[in-house]
């Protein structure tokens, strides 16, 4: 109470403010040019700003100028913490307390500001709910008004795409994160969540934020329908309760409801291809494992001119199809812009000049608006003519114009031609020609990006607006007519008519012509070397001045307004423009790769086979062809072959020695199969896909340190997950499984795991598996679907030279030593490595395991021996 009597009026409304508002959030208040943070906001702020803390009577304050808040508030985003400003709601009046309002509220995952979004990537918020009844999942870009549902009993078919969508933060239910952390013991989905919420923003809120019902209630008034069958979603969709968090976050923090949302999507896993958490990572599918997006596939798949079609990429990878339709729709639209790179380079060139609509719209949406994005509409809409002529130029002859929808059912079977996808894409660009008329006459060519500056209307779009700025410019010219009349008048050479923010409009002479001032001249400042006056008429002009220009910035800001409209009422058709030209832009880009790197169409089928001939890794190739330093010697990379299936040949196993190029084989399977499921052309000669519903991958020993991992436990944790999950429509790819223990174990633990996957007397899913253990490739004998291949080598002089081709055959050494010897390891040490390798040899020290007709777990039959006394070996 005592405190509460001390506080200024002005600190009253700061607490005010502050007591409503969430945990971590550094509240920002407006005084003046600055956004104040006081007491603990205050210390916090400017650690981590790395800005000045002072001290004022009894409080810390530290401030920072209103004109570069946005650089600060995107560091204070970063490091995970939330930003609430204040501003000032009304004019200032000298003597009189301002009133202040909280305006907004930026939290990592709610933000739209342009600089604080990464404009190449989604910037998701999502909301989780795991509990008995399965798995929810919600997610929203507000950058854009995309909006996701998901549900499904098991989490294993969500967390792939939980994953991908990789949200810049995530809100939970009230105590989520205590009840994994009891329940982890070694359950990977729990671990994998908490690892989750560790590497990201994460808001616990309280449970009844989560209730479905009220959660359909918000969608639809937020959708403005009355239900949600339009979009095929029940009212009961259990992630309904996950969709009203996010939306009453969204509201909260936007300090009003977001008004760029339209539609709702369910997401289904069965619809798509999955890829689990660790495929994702394995695969180097979004980022390299170093972490870069240098290295990956998406980055070296993406020929995107603007960020809005680098964010459809990320979109179609996060979710690849099942759909041979969409697939075939996608790949057509590829396959005609490859066969006309004249149009597609212009296509590209003009895509360079297209603005990113979707998140302008969102903006200007929610009430974050300025004159540059609204010449960025301008600008887009200008192009679309052309991009539409170009399309045209580039389908293919005979295709008709009409959009899929019109085409009458049965239609094609009487003769008439397809409607090309192209066209329907095309038909997606909408010219809107009167408000391109409308901005490109009222806006001028350089737009500034901040309202408060004025100056953005074109002369001639309003007269109003012109007649009040003439009148500005008439009084400037009076200026510029006072100051030569006065000098003429008064003798006073060098006198000058000046401006400045404190004293308005001046005439200043200089100390030495003090004696000529007339009398009428009314003094009010000294300076060191000359004096300022004013006059009557001065004032009274200045007054005109101020008062034409206010007037003409408010009638600037009312055209404005009036623009603003204009182009939301358009918001549909721009946004239906924005996904096409996204589309567009993912296409033109994938038809150049294709061109440059010489990839194929796949062709896609319903069938358990995948037939590639001549296939290469999409990173590696390109790795290669920059860099050819490489121990492998040749920069060009050695397409391979491959034909497996799930009824005939479903399980390869891959021998070679280290270095011949077995991962990279499995792994560009596992990458064109993908990229086929997303609609890219592959780099192969041809490709064969029969689609896949899961890839799974278990490559490398890779440490998991960081989650309190040992590598064996991740390792087995990952096969768990491959063995549980798996279909016969699966494709999987197994590097150096049981790696991680003892030659016995580990070899035991690869033995059981491919009579698992061969389990199915007619088939399995199909697996490529690599494996430095020789001992596995007697398995052909007993597996009949199991074939062994080989990565060949050639030795030359106790050398051996990789020649990176996939072979039919199992390898007959392992050559480690000589691997070695590429790597560096000291003369000496592989000379002594050889000897031993001899007298290892010689002993009949191999081992041999036979495979057990019918047993489900192979007991290899040891005759090695294990050197406990190494004397034993007459090493020594
Ligand atoms: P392994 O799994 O057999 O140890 P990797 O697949 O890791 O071998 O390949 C080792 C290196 O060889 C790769 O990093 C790559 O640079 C090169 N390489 C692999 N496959 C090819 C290929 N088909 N053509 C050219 N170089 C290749």
């Amino acid at each position: 109470m005592a405190r509460e009597k001390k506080l200024t009026p002005m600190m009253q409304q700061y607490f005010e403010v502050k007591k409503g508002l969430p945990a971590n959030t550094l509240l920002l208040f407006r005084l003046g040019d600055f956004y104040e943070m006081f007491h603990e906001d205050a210390e916090v702020g400017a650690q981590v700003l790395g800005i000045t803390l002072t001290k004022r009577s009894d409080y810390k304050m530290a401030g920072i100028p209103f004109h570069a808040a946005e650089q600060y508030i995107g560091k204070v985003l970063k490091a995970g913490m939330k930003v609430a400003i204040c501003d000032q709601v009304e004019t200032p009046k000298a003597g009189k307390l301002v009133k202040r309002a909280l305006t907004r509220i930026l939290t990592p995952g709610t933000t739209i500001e342009d600089n604080q979004l990464d404009s190449q990537r989604n910037h998701f918020l999502a909301a989780l709910e795991y509990d008995k009844a399965g798995f929810s999942l919600a997610w929203i870009d507000l950058s854009t008004g995309e909006f996701t549902i998901a549900h499904d009993p098991k989490p294993d078919d969500l967390l792939p795409v939980l994953v991908s969508i990789d949200p810049a933060e995530l809100l939970l239910i009230e105590g989520s994160q205590e009840n994994w952390q009891k329940n982890s013991h070694h359950n990977p989905v729990y671990e994998e969540l908490i690892h989750f919420a560790n590497s990201r923003a994460t808001s616990e809120l309280p449970g009844f934020q989560f209730d479905s019902d009220a959660g359909a209630q918000s969608v639809m008034e937020t959708l403005g329908v009355i239900n949600l069958e339009g979009f095929g979603i029940d009212k009961k969709h259990d992630a309904l309760g996950c969709a009203g968090a996010l939306l009453h976050y969204a509201t909260e923090t936007l300090c009003a409801k977001p008004e760029n949302l339209s539609s709702i999507h369910e997401y289904s896993a069965k619809e798509s291809l999955l890829i689990d958490p660790a495929t994702l990572r394995n695969l180097e599918i979004f980022k390299s494992t170093r972490g870069l997006r240098e290295g990956s596939l998406i980055d070296a798949i993406n020929g995107c001119k603007t960020a809005a079609g680098s964010r459809r990429l990320e979109k179609w990878l996060i979710a690849p199809e099942r759909d041979i339709d969409e697939l075939n729709r996608r790949l057509d639209c590829v396959d005609a812009l490859y066969a006309n790179p004249m149009a597609t380079t212009e296509l590209q060139d003009k895509l360079k000049s297209v603005r990113d609509i979707k998140r302008i719209l969102s903006r200007m949406q929610n009430r974050l608006r300025n004159p540059r994005e609204l010449g960025g509409v301008r600008d887009t809409l200008a192009q679309i003519p052309v991009l539409r002529q170009l399309i045209e130029e580039a389908t293919p002859e005979g295709a008709t114009s009409m959009v899929a929808a019109d085409v009458p059912a049965g239609a094609n079977d009487a003769g008439s031609p397809p409607t090309h996808s192209l066209l329907a894409l095309r038909d997606a660009l909408h010219p809107l020609p009167a408000l391109a008329e409308l901005l490109d006459r009222a806006l001028k060519e350089e737009l500034p990006s901040k309202l408060d500056d004025g100056g953005y209307i074109a002369k001639g779009y309003d007269p109003e607006l012109d007649r009040m700025l003439s009148l500005t410019t008439d009084n400037k010219v009076w200026l510029a007519e006072l100051e030569s009349s006065e000098r003429a008048r008064t003798g006073i050479k060098n006198l000058k008519v000046k401006y400045n923010g404190a004293f308005g409009y001046f005439i200043e002479v200089t100390k030495s012509n003090l004696s000529l001032v007339p009398e009428e001249y009314i003094r009010k400042q000294t300076t060191v070397n000359a004096e300022r006056f004013i006059t009557e008429d001065l004032k009274a002009k200045e007054k005109e001045i101020f008062h034409a220009e206010e007037n003409s910035k408010r009638r600037e800001e009312e055209l404005f307004l009036g623009l603003i409209e204009a182009v939301l009422e358009e918001s549909h058709a721009l946004t239906e423009t924005a996904d096409a030209l996204a589309e567009l832009d993912v296409y033109c880009g994938w038809s150049e790769i294709a061109r440059r790197w010489d990839y194929c169409r796949p062709s896609l089928h319903d069938s358990d086979r995948i037939d590639i001939s001549q296939g290469r890794h999409p990173v590696v190739e390109q790795m290669l062809r920059k860099d050819s330093s490489g121990l492998a010697g040749s920069h060009a990379f050695v397409p391979n072959n491959i034909d497996i299936s799930a009824s005939e040949n479903q399980i390869h196993l891959i021998t070679g020695p280290n270095m011949a190029g077995k991962s990279t084989f499995i792994r560009q399977v596992a990458l064109i199969t993908l990229m086929a499921q997303i609609g890219c052309f592959v780099p192969a000669a041809e490709a064969n896909i029969g689609l896949v519903d899961r890839i799974f991958s278990r490559v490398g020993a890779s440490d998991d340190l960081a989650r309190g991992n040992s590598t064996f436990m991740v390792e087995m944790n990952e096969t768990a997950n491959i063995l549980n999950n798996a279909t016969e429509r699966s494709l999987i790819i197994l590097d150096e499984i049981g790696r991680g223990t003892s030659t016995y174990d580990g070899l035991s633990i690869a033995w059981s795991v491919i009579e698992h996957l061969h389990r199915d007397p007619d088939s399995g899913p199909k697996t490529l598996f690599a494996t430095h253990y020789q001992e596995l490739t007697q398995l052909d004998k007993h597996l009949d679907r199991l074939e062994n291949y080989s990565v060949a080598v050639k030795e030359w002089n106790d050398e051996i030279v990789f020649v990176r081709q996939v072979v039919k055959g199992a390898a007959d050494r392992s050559y480690g030593i000589q691997v070695a010897r590429l790597a560096g390891l000291p003369a000496p040490v592989i000379d002594r490595a050889k000897e031993i390798l001899e007298k290892l040899e010689s002993e009949d020290a191999t081992v041999t395991v036979s495979a057990p007709a019918k047993a489900p777990v192979a007991k290899p039959r040891k005759k090695i021996k294990v050197a406990k006394d190494e004397n034993q070996l007459g090493l020594f």
